[in-house]
């Protein structure tokens, strides 16, 4: 069964309260090694996002996801708002105007976001960022897009669970974190977290 507009509209929603039920957590995640905003940012961007679709006349996927990447960008200040946002732009313009979307579709969203995070951050692997959730979650997608969209997103999101979580040992190379240098070490990334977040969010709301 593919996803339709509703489906992303709810997976959205679903994002929106698990970062509103992470907040704090984010909050001391980014006060270790950053400046304990990111928790902030991270609600601000995505209740934008909810107040966004509840007018929204968007009716496919891709305007949907569209419309959560213009809300971050224009409402999400710091580095993850930009990252987040075009991410989401990469991954509207790779779902185009279908009106629903496979697994295959979503997995190819999945990478195109990651290649925007990229694009735009020019973080690798290794550098302690959100990339190294998206990373590993974009090859689990993309080895499980013969699945269903439930199974292949719960596969991305314990991929970056995993990911964000092999960011303890890591020594931050780009964002605020880096400024730290070896002092960054010892500490989970607060955007790979906010990224595991977020799959899982989306994962659970395809299951439901
Ligand atoms: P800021 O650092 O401007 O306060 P946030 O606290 O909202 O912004 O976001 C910090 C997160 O952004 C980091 O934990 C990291 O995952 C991510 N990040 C920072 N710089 C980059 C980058 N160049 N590429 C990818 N992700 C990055
Ligand atoms: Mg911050
Ligand atoms: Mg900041």
């Amino acid at each position: 069964m593919g996803c339709t507009a509703e489906g992303i509209a709810g997976a959205l929603r679903a994002a929106a309260e698990v970062i509103a039920e992470h907040r704090v957590e984010l909050i001391e995640l980014d006060r270790a090694i950053g400046d304990a905003d990111h928790g902030e940012n991270m609600h601000r961007g995505f209740t934008a996002i909810v107040s966004a679709l509840d007018t929204a006349a968007a009716d496919n996927p891709g305007a949907l996801l569209k419309l959560a990447a213009t809300t971050l960008i224009s409402k999400v200040g710091g580095a993850a708002g930009p990252l987040y946002g075009t991410g989401f732009l990469r991954a509207a313009t790779a779902l185009g105007t279908a009106s629903e979307v496979d697994s295959v579709a979503v997995a190819a969203a999945l990478r195109a976001a990651l290649e925007g995070v990229q694009a735009r951050g020019k973080a690798v692997a290794g550098d302690k960022t959100m990339v190294d959730a998206l990373i590993p979650a974009v090859s689990a997608a993309e080895a499980g897009a013969d699945a269903d969209i439930a199974t292949m997103l719960e596969a991305a999101a314990s991929a970056a669970s995993g990911g964000a979580q092999s960011t303890v040992d890591m020594v931050a190379r780009k964002g605020r974190a880096s400024y730290l240098g070896e002092r960054s070490a010892g500490h989970l990334d607060p955007g790979a977290r906010s990224s595991a977040l977020i799959l899982g969010a989306f994962a659970k709301a395809a299951s439901e």
